[in-house]
């Protein structure tokens, strides 16, 4: 099929995320990647700002990556997780157990970030049934937040930017607190826990867990707050007897500066979700850690089982680039890189604090968020970002990157040039 066909035959048929097709966005074909190079069809290489959201951690095309894949292709590309196991699933459980914070014992396989929120809530609420409090079945989460797009992790996203209104007769009624407020520096008062602290007290009784993406809020804002603020949430946890999620989807495996987002706040939660960095944004495979307080809770209680088991749990091919993913990252310096790239980020976009149409700068790790005073145009925006030769893919009000941590300083520059100039001729382009 020419080139021109195929670019047809998608716009009539195919949906890409949250588009219409009717009037969809153009979309780019891409010939191949490599690196933090994104090679288009028709020749151009563009600089990837986004590790295709939040995943492509070491670049595209990596050769360890790719030799892990190939290798474990000879041996079985899949097999069923019942009844079966293999020595990839085994040595991968092991290393995040290991990786993840203290008392994370247990490990739940699943095919995407989103399923394994689900499995994250089903855990909590099995659990709660097996202690005798079954009326512990509603979920308390933070505005802003996003947790996937499956109907339970939807039930728990922000209520006015996620997609509440449109499912409002399906979806579970959850409890949401204000977004968090306190920014990364700030220490924490009793105050700063006041109408939380309150909201749970109220409803102790009904509450299974708190779940929450810790110290970034992702697709839900790119917000960032404060550690001391976890680390209060996670002690309002233990005091009124409910769980705590901690959704590192996006956070974890380095991209804030620390291996998890939990440990800028040295706590534990109770159940962990990992997805998109997992296999170094090879494919798709996700994980949910909880304690063995959780896990035995569950199994002694009625029906004496964990009851989810998707059809890739813990499929080969993905927990074999997992690992290898997981040692390039030992091996390597990333936390050196990651922070590198903070610092590089903070001093590059500095100057946009003084531009009239952005609201607020915010860098963390290997993350910078030019938040807007309005929505951005999209597809705008994309085609100067392309003839920028950047790639770099703005939503709602947000201008923000979180390049792969290989990228050299030279390219990251690239793209922080690109954000500044955006920023400054939005205008013309609204
Ligand atoms: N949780 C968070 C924090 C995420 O950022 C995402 C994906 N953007 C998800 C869950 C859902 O993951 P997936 O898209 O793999 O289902």
């Amino acid at each position: 099929m020419s080139l021109e066909d195929q670019l047809a035959f998608d716009r009539e048929n195919i949906w890409h995320p949250y588009t219409s097709l009717l009037d969809p966005l153009p979309v780019y074909p891409v010939e191949s990647a490599s690196g933090t190079r994104i090679r288009l069809a028709d020749g151009r290489e563009l600089i990837d700002g986004m590790s295709s959201w939040w995943a492509v951690i070491h670049g595209y095309n990596h050769p360890v990556l790719n030799r892990a894949l190939l290798e474990q292709t000879q041996k079985a590309a899949h097999v069923m997780f019942g009844g079966l196991t293999h020595e990839p699933a085994v040595e991968l459980a092991r290393l995040l157990i290991q990786l993840t914070p203290a008392g994370l014992d247990k490990v739940f396989f699943s095919d995407s970030g989103s399923v394994a929120v689900e499995v994250a809530l089903k855990m909590a609420l099995q659990y709660q049934q097996s202690r005798g409090k079954a009326s512990k079945n509603r979920f308390l989460s933070l505005k802003r937040g996003y947790h996937g797009d499956t109907f339970g992790a939807m039930s728990v996203c922000d209520p006015d930017t996620g997609m509440h209104r449109l499912f409002s007769g399906f979806l579970p009624q959850n409890l949401f607190a204000p977004a968090p407020e306190c920014a990364f520096e700030h220490e924490c008062t009793p105050e700063c826990f006041h109408e939380i602290e309150e909201l749970i007290s109220t409803h102790r009784r009904k509450l299974a867990a708190l779940i929450l993406e810790p110290v970034v809020q992702g697709a839900g804002g790119m917000r960032i707050y404060s550690p001391k603020y976890l680390a209060g949430l996670r002690r309002l946890c233990t005091n009124y007897d409910i769980l705590l999620i901690a959704d590192e989807i996006a956070t974890g495996f380095g991209r804030t500066g620390k291996m998890f987002a939990c440990e800028h706040a040295s706590i534990s939660p109770d159940i962990l979700c990992l997805g998109k960095a997992l296999t170094g944004g090879y494919m798709s495979q996700a994980a949910t850690l909880c304690t063995s307080e959780v896990a035995e809770t569950i199994c002694r209680g009625n029906p004496g089982v964990f009851m989810h088991g998707p059809t890739f749990m813990a499929n080969p091919l993905a927990c074999s680039v997992a690992l290898a993913s997981i040692g390039l990252l030992k091996d390597s310096n990333w936390k050196d890189r990651v922070l590198k790239i903070q610092e590089q980020l903070r001093s590059e976009l500095a100057p946009a604090d003084d531009l009239p149409d952005v609201r607020r700068v915010r860098t963390l790790g290997a993350i910078g968020v030019l938040e807007m005073e309005s929505r951005v145009p999209t597809a705008g925006l994309q085609r100067m970002f392309v003839r920028e030769g950047v790639w770099i893919r703005p939503f709602l009000n947000l201008i923000y990157i979180m390049p792969p941590y290989v990228i050299q300083p030279g390219d990251l520059s690239r793209l922080t040039s690109a954000m500044l100039k955006a920023a400054r001729e939005i205008r013309n382009l609204l």
